[in-house]
């Protein structure tokens, strides 16, 4: 069984529960009645067109969006409805590429008082390095922000997001802007983390091809939820042939 980042076996009994969602943007209704479970250790991809609501629904969960509804997080020991520890990635996150900031710098920046122009403490650089081994990105440290691929950028965001572990990781649109093979890589350490950490990750992607790789569950949005299961059953799916007038592939 596996162990939960609290060094508990949980056995599938941590949960995020989205129940009856609905969110409205001034008079518009951008999500009605979503239900949603996602248990520890799954890696749930939520799909749709572009402007179906997947990013409202990420910022629901997050808080950054008022919903009607309910969005409850258990785990076992944890008093029912504490709300659970998210580590996010936003969609198409960029930095100036003439920015002078390190990786080692955004890290200061986000973990510690000092300010990131007095350099690092080596207990600061440690702790740094530590984080980036969760995501084999220890060679990344001394790299300019602006400089990385798409790859190296969402795998030092990855590693901030992790820091400290999160019961949950939400990515908006990780592998968009990463190359081909850049992807599968990424998809392999995301799968690597969760079984790791025994946490859950909820993401997005129009990268279709990898959902019967790694994803458990898929879910199909177009302001509500159209289709749901396994990827092949959302693939082969006629709200996914009729949405995206295509059957598998990139859309
Ligand atoms: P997706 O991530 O699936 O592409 P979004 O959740 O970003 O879709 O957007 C869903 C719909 O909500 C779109 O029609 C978008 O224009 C609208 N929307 C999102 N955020 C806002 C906002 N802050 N103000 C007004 N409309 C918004
Ligand atoms: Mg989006």
């Amino acid at each position: 069984m596996r162990k939960g980042i609290h060094g508990r076996s949980c056995g599938d009994s941590c949960c995020l529960r989205v129940q009856d969602l609905s969110v409205k943007i001034g008079s518009d209704k951008i999500l009605k009645d979503v239900n949603l479970h996602i248990h520890c250790g799954q890696m749930v991809a939520l799909i749709g067109p572009n402007g179906a609501g997947k990013s409202t629904l990420l910022k629901a969960i997050l808080g950054q969006r008022e919903y009607d509804g309910v969005i409850a997080f258990s785990a076992p020991g944890m008093r029912h409805r504490k709300p659970p520890r998210i580590g996010y990635v936003p969609q198409s996150p960029s930095f100036d590429p003439g920015d002078p900031v390190s990786v080692a710098d955004l890290f200061a920046c986000c973990m510690s008082k000092r300010p990131a122009f007095l350099g690092l403490s080596a207990a600061m650089r440690d702790k740094v390095m530590e984080c980036l081994e969760r995501v084999h990105g220890e060679d990344l440290i001394d790299k300019r922000v602006g400089a990385l691929s798409g790859g190296e950028l969402q795998r030092v965001l990855l590693a901030l997001a992790l820091e400290p572990l999160p019961n949950i990781l939400i990515l908006d649109e990780p592998l968009s802007g990463v190359d081909v093979e850049g992807q599968t890589g990424l998809m392999d350490m995301l799968d690597e983390i969760r079984h790791r950490y025994d946490l859950s990750i909820l993401m997005t992607t129009h990268d279709f091809g990898m959902l019967p790789r790694y994803a458990d569950k898929v879910v199909l949005i177009d302001h509500a939820v159209l289709c749901k299961g396994t990827p092949a059953e959302v693939l082969d799916s006629s709200e996914f042939a009729r949405v995206f007038r295509t059957k598998g592939g990139k859309a």
